[in-house]
């Protein structure tokens, strides 16, 4: 692995909620992303592999500095018991303070239910149906907590409580945030994160239903990377993405998609869903372009299994390097030039 100060490492590429494999049949792990800079690591999103991705590039819970969800899905989540279970071996010896968990707070209401709905379905957890981090992490640690307490009170361990502090993040309250009918309203992007190498901000993006759905901008002294999150085409990533030296944007392919599903009302409804919540690879070019990104990655690839070229796509609307990471690849990051003033007729 290079050595630059400032660089990324996908430790996962795929996105949903299933097992993934590229187009060889080779695994594509679960989207997570590592910035790694200088000798200390931050991780957005934990997807299916996340923490043995990262042990096999040598990154250590010892140096992580901070763990950053976008949002609730699970393929975003469904690793972080293993880092907070597993990772308390490796920080027995942490010192410093909690290694902060920052993400979306709590939906606040039910997911509205789908007008295509024949019967109605019962709730889940009808107490807490849809928690943020926090209440995650609540229930992460009540349904782990036999081994918890076996390994506190007869090996003398560290609780999780001690060694992950969560941070849901609040949203400035006359933003006009509505998890139902405004779930990415403009707003100017909220510092949610700094210590003394990174600053890290935040900005709501467009993933309907899913609420608050997040982008991320991780700015060092070194340059800068944006995490798209899950999000159809948004303003407010745009805004977030402004002159940045990396965005990593998600990226859906629909014609593959619309391949598997031959009843045409069940395809339109599946189009519609992953048309408002997910972006093709040409309009995440248009939005690196209008950005004035330095460097496009496409992630969070859906389906995984498409042919690469698919993905190249975003070459017909940015003219900018384009990356198409594998899973374990290394994206140097360095601050852009600025660029030339342009002389105005
Ligand atoms: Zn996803
Ligand atoms: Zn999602």
């Amino acid at each position: 692995m290079t050595d630059s100060p400032m660089r990324v490492v996908t430790l996962g590429t795929a996105g949903g909620p299933r097992w993934w494999a590229d187009h060889l049949g080779a695994p594509r792990f679960g989207i997570a992303t590592a910035i790694v800079v200088g000798d200390r690591w931050y991780l957005v999103d934990c997807g299916d592999g996340a923490g043995h991705q990262a042990k096999a590039v040598g990154l250590s819970m010892v140096d992580l500095g901070g763990i950053f969800l976008t949002h609730m899905h699970s393929d975003h989540l469904v690793d972080l018991p293993s880092l907070v279970l597993f990772g308390a071996f490796e920080l027995k010896s942490k010192v410093g303070g909690p290694i902060p968990i920052v993400g979306p707070g709590d939906r606040g209401r039910l997911t509205p239910l789908s007008p295509r709905a024949t019967s109605s379905p019962e709730v889940v957890a009808p107490q807490r149906p849809t928690p943020g981090v926090a209440g995650l992490m609540d229930g992460l640690l009540a349904a782990y907590a036999t081994d918890i307490n076996d390994r506190i009170f007869d090996s003398l361990a560290k609780s999780p409580r001690d060694t992950f502090a969560v941070r849901e993040i609040a949203l400035p309250s006359d933003c006009g945030f509505d998890p139902d009918h405004a779930v990415a309203p403009e707003m100017a992007p909220i510092e949610v994160f700094r210590d003394d190498l990174v600053t890290v901000t935040a900005t709501l993006v467009s993933h309907h239903p899913m609420a608050p759905a997040f982008a991320y901008r991780i700015d060092s002294a070194h340059g800068s990377v944006t995490i798209s999150g899950d999000t159809a085409p948004c303003e407010n990533l745009v805004r977030l993405a402004s002159g940045t030296d990396l965005l990593l944007h998600e990226a859906i392919d629909l014609d593959n998609l619309a391949a598997q599903y031959s009843d045409t009302e069940m395809l339109q409804a599946t189009l519609d869903h992953h048309r408002r919540s997910h972006t093709t690879p040409a309009d995440a070019g248009r939005i690196a372009t209008r950005a004035g990104a330095a460097h496009l990655a496409l992630h969070h690839l859906v389906p995984s299994y498409v042919h690469p070229e698919v993905w190249h796509d975003a070459k017909t609307t940015f003219e900018g390097p384009l990356s198409i990471p594998q899973d374990l690849e290394t994206l140097v990051v360095s601050r852009t030039e600025e660029p030339a003033p342009r002389v105005l007729a």
